[in-house]
């Protein structure tokens, strides 16, 4: 059930916006600033950060993805294990500042198994953490570096990101599960 809007599509671009300027900030620059997008909106927000940056320092850092599922491993519990399912990063991690792109941070579970493939795949010498909506109820000592809006939620609530890409428009709503 919808309850309301919780940014609009001149909101996430803002946020967006802002995002690209704070990363670049604290990389002082773009030298080996690379993305890495984690499955669906995740891959679409580094995509257009990527974009952003190219647009106001006229270098576009190459782009990875990771493909990672949630799924429950037994009945009983009531925790979503993540599994990463399939890595794309198409350059050498070591030395690269990662900045790892997700949509939403719950758990924090989905970040700390996309640390654990990043590095299997290299050693990055710094991996950072954006996502457009954290959302609250950490079960892990995970945080964001960059964030778009901190929303507390509770957990029968769900946060739904629609993007142009994706859906057809920029849009965060919540809704009531
Ligand atoms: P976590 O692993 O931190 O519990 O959950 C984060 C992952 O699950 C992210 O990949 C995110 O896309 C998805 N996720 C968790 N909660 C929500 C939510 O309320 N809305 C959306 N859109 N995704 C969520
Ligand atoms: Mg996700």
């Amino acid at each position: 059930k919808f309850k309301s809007q919780l940014l609009s599509a001149d909101e996430v671009r803002r946020a967006l916006t802002r995002i690209a300027h704070e990363v670049v900030e604290r990389n002082k620059g773009t030298q080996g600033l690379c993305f890495v997008g984690i499955h669906t909106r995740g891959i679409t927000l580094a995509r257009r950060l990527v974009e952003i940056i190219r647009s106001f320092e006229g270098v576009t850092p190459p782009m990875g993805i990771l493909d990672i599922t949630l799924y429950r491993d037994d009945l009983s519990e009531i925790g979503l294990q993540p599994k990463v399912r399939e890595t794309r990063i198409p350059f050498d991690l070591h030395g690269k500042a990662v900045v790892l792109v997700d949509d939403v941070l719950f758990t924090g579970r989905t970040a700390r198994a996309a640390l654990d493939a990043l590095i299997d795949q290299g050693r990055p010498s710094r991996i950072y953490l954006a996502v457009l909506v954290d959302r609250g109820h950490r079960e892990l000592p995970i945080r964001a570096d960059f964030v778009g809006k901190n929303l507390p939620t509770s957990k029968t609530e769900v946060v739904k990101v629609h993007t142009l890409e994706d859906d057809g428009e920029d849009s965060v709503e919540l809704w009531e599960h």
